[in-house]
């Protein structure tokens, strides 16, 4: 991921170097660089133009003065800009004041929702936490049982409906699930939902149907890093269908361009939390902007 990406600014900015002073020329032509990187990167175009309007604003306001040198102000402002347009600062998950807190993940069919469920409950349990995982896809064929066999993997007890009780009720398996945890001392909830190939409004319902009935302190939206372009699409209909606190990137060790991770954050106006990136349980961190920005200037 960002392989492309990154070389195009490397060389860009290399272009910059043993430069005493830097000309409007130089400034526009570094931009005009920049941008076209953005855009074949798949970087959302409303993103990219504020993107290059701040880097432009900012490096015409370079000094020679300073420690830096004009070149590496500019990298610097680069580097800044892109921490800002990943999220600025790492935020933390929320928890409930009362335990149990409630996770409710939400995304397409093949985001990843599924092992990130197994991930993030394997991250919480080495935090101190006792996760219940609930299986709330009933769409699918053997999402339970998936389900199931990634809480095995990750050490952790899932919450799944009993054939012939409610099987075919989500919102019930949820409200049941958080009624579990409450009882059983589960201090955190992690809903898995249904997924679909692509947005639909029975989806959207559902999932915003759980949501309603269980009050999750986060609602996260779950996004296949790799959908590129796509992705700013589904994150739109995933907030005006469904609502979400957050974002998790999935599949960040793929080779696609990265424009979703770089457009999310200021699309959806909602943080990215976690970032995903392997089939393994420990592929799995907090999503920190500024050590993906130094990632992508390499
Ligand atoms: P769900 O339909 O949203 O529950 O998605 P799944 O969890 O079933 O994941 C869909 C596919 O993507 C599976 O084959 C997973 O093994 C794979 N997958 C999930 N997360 C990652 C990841 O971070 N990296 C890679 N390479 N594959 C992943």
């Amino acid at each position: 991921m960002f392989d492309t990406l990154s070389e195009r600014l490397g060389a860009t900015l290399a272009n910059l170097r043993g430069k005493g002073r830097l000309s409007d020329a130089d400034i526009d032509t570094t931009a005009r660089e920049i941008r076209i990187a953005l855009l074949e990167a798949d970087v959302a175009l409303p993103v990219v133009r504020g993107f290059i309007a701040r880097v432009k604003e900012r490096a015409k306001g370079v000094e020679v003065s300073g420690a830096l040198n004009p070149a590496q102000q500019v990298v610097k402002i680069v580097n800044d800009e892109l921490v800002t347009v990943l999220g600025g600062e790492t935020r933390r998950i929320r928890f409930a004041k009362e335990p149990p807190s409630v996770v409710m993940l939400a995304g397409l069919q093949g985001s990843g929702k599924t092992t990130l469920a197994g991930k993030l409950a394997h991250w919480l349990k080495g935090q101190g936490h006792a996760p219940l995982l609930v299986a709330c896809d009933l769409q699918r064929p053997n999402a339970v049982t998936q389900l199931q066999i990634v809480g095995e993997r990750a050490g952790v007890t899932t919450f799944a409906p009993e054939p012939g009780n409610g099987v075919g009720d989500p919102v019930d398996v949820a409200r049941r699930g958080v009624a579990h945890a409450r009882e059983k001392m589960f201090d955190i909830v992690i809903i898995d939902t249904a997924g679909r190939l692509g947005v639909d409004e029975e989806l959207m319902r559902q999932a915003s149907d759980i949501r309603e009935a269980t009050r999750p302190d986060e609602t996260l939206f779950v996004v296949d890093a790799m959908i590129g372009q796509d992705a700013v699409a589904t994150a739109e209909a995933f907030r005006d269908g469904v609502g979400f606190t957050g974002v998790v990137l999935t599949k960040l060790d793929g080779d696609a361009r990265g424009g979703a991770a770089l457009s999310v954050r200021e699309v959806t106006g909602q943080p990215i939390l976690f970032a995903s990136s392997g089939e393994k349980l420990a592929d799995f961190d907090v999503f920190h902007p500024d050590r993906m920005a130094s990632r992508i200037l390499g």
